[in-house]
């Protein structure tokens, strides 16, 4: 058996097999078919070794958040996954590491329905991309945004953050964080279920600041956040002794939770959709007509952000 043939046989064990993969692993292409009145959703993120996790990280979280990143992407559009296809770029074909690789991805894709149907292997330091594909009827987009609307985002900001620490030597971090950071939680269910309220939706992978100015950007509309509501969790403020670092919760980015925004008169609809699924859902903010983020902290006061999120070539 070649290093490939190994490869294939380890990617052709999952168990998830949709019926509208017509020709999934093996074939050039593989062939599929789109549910009728919908449109697919598609999206595309890069992992690489020692930029989005570390080299230590374990190979089943590498497997698990390359796709929670992907399936994000496709929650903050309020679409439903389908199909997967991976580009796997490593320096061996260690058995071992891509039983656990593979693991990762598949309990992530069988929890969401989700079937790998194809991809391309190479050797070269180790990166992974994943494309998800989803079906949609009506997308959420970055644009919908409009003043005075209320600005959301689910559960807690920061964790993914001090869950890097860990592997800096932290060993203050709460596991929580540690787990927050490796296998973030898609937010799928919740994209689905606010899609027909939300004017506009982005999951927080640069950090809520730099996302939200997206947000703003392509709504031709300003935001203004309040520092004090950013929720965070109990594991957050006990790290830091009740003095939390704000600014890292809203810079650091790895959060892939959903920040979305809605018309006020939809505020009862969100706090049920909170109460009925169990996540929460704060407001933290207001879109307005300014073009620019405004932080205010719990005196009203316009706090100054310097560092606005995780930038590629940009520090
Ligand atoms: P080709 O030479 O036509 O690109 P490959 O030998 O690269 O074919 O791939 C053979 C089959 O295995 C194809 O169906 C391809 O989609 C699948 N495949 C290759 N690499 C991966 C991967 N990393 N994940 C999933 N499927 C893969
Ligand atoms: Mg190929």
């Amino acid at each position: 058996m070649t290093e490939f043939d190994l490869i294939y046989k380890l990617l052709n064990t999952q168990s998830q097999q949709r019926n509208d993969v017509l020709t999934g692993i093996g074939d050039d292409c593989a062939i599929l078919s789109v549910p009728e009145n919908h449109s697919l959703a598609v999206s595309m993120d890069t992992l690489v070794a020692g930029v989005h996790f570390p080299e230590s990280a374990s190979a089943y979280s590498v497997g698990y958040k390359s796709l929670a990143v992907n399936l994000s992407d496709l929650a903050s559009a309020g679409a439903t996954p389908a199909w997967i296809t991976l580009s796997l770029t490593m320096p061996a074909a260690d058995e071992d590491w891509i039983k656990e690789f593979v693991r990762g991805i598949f309990t992530l894709a069988d929890e969401y329905n989700v079937q790998l149907i194809g991809g391309d292997t190479c050797k070269g330091s180790l990166s992974i991309s994943i494309q998800a594909h989803g079906f949609v009827k009506k997308a959420m987009l970055r644009s919908g945004a409009k003043a005075g609307n209320l600005i959301y985002v689910s559960e807690t900001l920061g964790d993914a953050a001090l869950g890097l620490k860990s592997y800096h030597g932290d060993s203050a971090v709460d596991t929580t964080c540690i787990r927050q950071f490796n296998e973030p939680e898609p937010r799928v269910k919740l994209g689905l279920l606010i899609n027909n309220v939300a004017t506009s939706c982005i999951d927080i992978s640069d950090g809520l600041i730099s996302d939200i100015t997206h947000i703003c950007k392509q709504s031709l509309c300003g935001a203004d956040i309040y520092l004090n509501k950013i929720p965070l969790s109990a594991a957050y403020r006990q790290y830091y002794n009740n003095k939390p670092d704000i600014m890292q919760a809203l810079s650091f980015g790895d959060d892939y939770e959903l920040c979305f925004t809605i018309d006020k008169s939809n505020k009862q609809h969100i706090d049920k959709i909170s109460r009925e699924t169990g996540i929460n859902l704060t407001c933290i903010g207001t879109i307005s007509t300014q073009s620019n983020v405004r932080c205010f902290n719990q005196y009203n006061e316009v706090v100054d952000i310097t560092k606005r999120g995780f930038e590629h070539f940009n520090g």
